[in-house]
């Protein structure tokens, strides 16, 4: 038969190589909520240090741990740091409507806000703006333009209006922040996440490299290894993005704050080349916000937002988050289970089409590409002239699968470590199913392999694997190799 010229109906792959990550908020931390959560497909959580306390951070990290124990699932938790956000204060009644042309004031006064007056923790705002600049507030959906600074009070016209609730975003495009990005918050929360044993630490308004040295410098210091996420949502990091994805271990491309720091046309092609960029050099990328923001409110997302998140898939993201859709939505467990039926969707059309690796180096002309690169792409090659069912790889620190992950192979990567620790970690990555195992060392590798495929339900008999081995983090000590097993 041949094939049909409109494809729409290819069957969903058994296992979704795109990453989903939800953010906890009221609308989530109940344990029940959790277990649904993760059973509807969710492989990380996303703890918002901008939102509640401590003891609540304490107790849903907890819940996470025990619930995913019970579930047998492995899921992550991404702590995320609040960096030198400014934003809204208390409102009187949580939150206020303003109107096109109307005046308001913000202040930077301690207070609870009303109708015309709005509160902002950051007490240095009135010292950073002045008369003509524009504030953008809640990811940018309402604008003031700034008529007069007078002490504490800055009074503004509303440009745009809208709802605006507690604790929302404050932007100021253009304008020179005068606080660090890694506040006294900031480092009181991270002390305390890596005191819970968080697997990632997300930080916001990453300007530099220095940045994410100076949240490393912590992380060294204490016995959790948590793997930083520099959080690309600033021009100036889009400037410095290799040298911040060298000092990082992965990026998340923050579109909310990237949309109002920049035009909002800018936001794609950036996500593109991000992606593009983490993928080269074996970190994972997160694309965020927005994705299904609809489904705060409705059960159905809009094709737009479909098509967001499928965008996001085609391009090789390693993962695809959720904010408020399932912090604070009506429908969280429906975000999640949408998000993972168009993940999967359009995961078997770029399968059955041999759409992915688009993006992969080559070795033509003058100069060789890197080892790693090149066992990756022929493996990636193998595995789907093969038709192999699983690519297994033995992977001490991660790094192997992170390697192996980047080639976009056609089969999952089953990448088997002796810690639970990396297993959490190398989840980040694109196709990786991470899987403990104790006998890496004594029992006979190939036979390991294969075990581990028919556990994961992935192969029946006379199926083909690939086995890749022998990576080290010294490349002249490398001894790379590829094995076809057959089940
Ligand atoms: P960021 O810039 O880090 O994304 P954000 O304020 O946009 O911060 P999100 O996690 O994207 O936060 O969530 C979207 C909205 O959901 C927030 O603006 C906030 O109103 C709400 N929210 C999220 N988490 C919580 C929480 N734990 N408690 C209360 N509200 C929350
Ligand atoms: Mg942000
Ligand atoms: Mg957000």
């Amino acid at each position: 038969m041949s094939p049909k010229l409109i494809d729409t109906q290819t069957n969903a792959l058994k296992i979704r190589r795109t990453k989903i990550i939800a953010t906890l908020g009221p609308a989530s931390s109940k344990p029940e909520q959790i277990k649904n959560l993760i059973n509807a497909g969710v492989n990380i959580f996303r703890q918002n240090f901008s939102h509640g306390e401590h003891s609540y951070h304490k107790e849903t990290y907890a819940q996470i741990r025990k619930i995913a124990k019970e579930l047998n699932k492995t899921v992550g938790i991404l702590a995320d740091l609040c960096g030198p956000k400014i934003r809204t204060g208390k409102f009187e009644n949580d939150k206020i409507e303003l109107k096109n042309n109307q005046s308001i004031i913000v202040t930077t006064r301690d207070v609870i806000g009303t109708s015309d007056l709005i509160p902002s923790q950051y007490t240095e705002l009135a010292k950073d703006v002045k008369a003509g600049d524009r504030i953008l507030l809640a990811d940018g959906t309402l604008e003031f333009k700034i008529d007069k600074v007078n002490g504490t009070e800055i009074e503004c016209t509303v440009i745009y209006g809208g709802i605006l609730g507690n604790h929302k975003g404050i932007n100021l495009p253009g304008v020179k922040v005068s606080v660090p990005s890694l506040t006294e918050k900031d480092i009181a929360d991270a002390k305390f996440a890596l005191d819970l044993g968080v697997d990632f630490l997300a930080l916001s308004f990453v300007r530099s490299a220095s940045d994410i040295k100076d949240l490393k410098k912590i992380v060294n210091n204490h016995s959790c290894k948590a793997k930083i996420i520099a959080k690309i949502e600033k021009p100036e990091a889009l400037e410095n993005a290799d040298e911040i994805l060298e000092a990082a271990d992965g990026i998340m491309v923050a579109r909310g704050d990237l949309g109002v720091e920049l035009n909002p046309e800018q936001v794609p092609v950036a996500q593109h080349q991000l992606i593009d960029l983490a993928r080269e050099k074996f970190k994972p990328v997160i694309v965020a916000t927005q994705m299904l923001e609809s489904m705060i409110e409705n059960a159905r997302p809009t094709r737009a937002e479909v098509t967001d998140v499928a965008y996001a898939v085609t391009l090789g993201t390693d993962a695809i988050m959720l904010s408020g859709e399932t912090a604070v939505g009506a429908f969280p467990i429906d975000a999640v289970q949408m998000m993972d039926r168009i993940a999967r969707q359009t995961e078997s059309y770029l399968w059955t089409h041999n759409a992915y690796g688009s993006k992969m180096k080559s070795g033509i002309g003058e100069k060789a590409i890197p080892v790693w690169d090149a066992v990756a792409n022929s493996m990636s090659r193998l595995a789907r002239d093969l038709r192999v069912r699983a690519v297994v790889v033995i992977s001490k620190s991660g790094m192997s699968a992170a390697t192996m992950s980047s080639a976009r192979p056609a089969a999952p990567v089953i990448a088997i470590t002796k810690s639970m620790d990396i297993c959490q970690k190398i989840l980040m990555h694109w196709g990786i199913v991470p899987v403990l195992s104790e006998d890496t060392k004594e029992k006979n590798i190939n036979e390991l392999a294969r075990n581990v495929a028919v556990e994961k339900e992935l192969v029946s008999t006379g199926d083909k694997i690939l086995l890749v081995q022998g990576f080290q983090s010294d490349v002249t000590l490398s001894k790379p190799s590829v094995t076809i097993l057959t089940i």
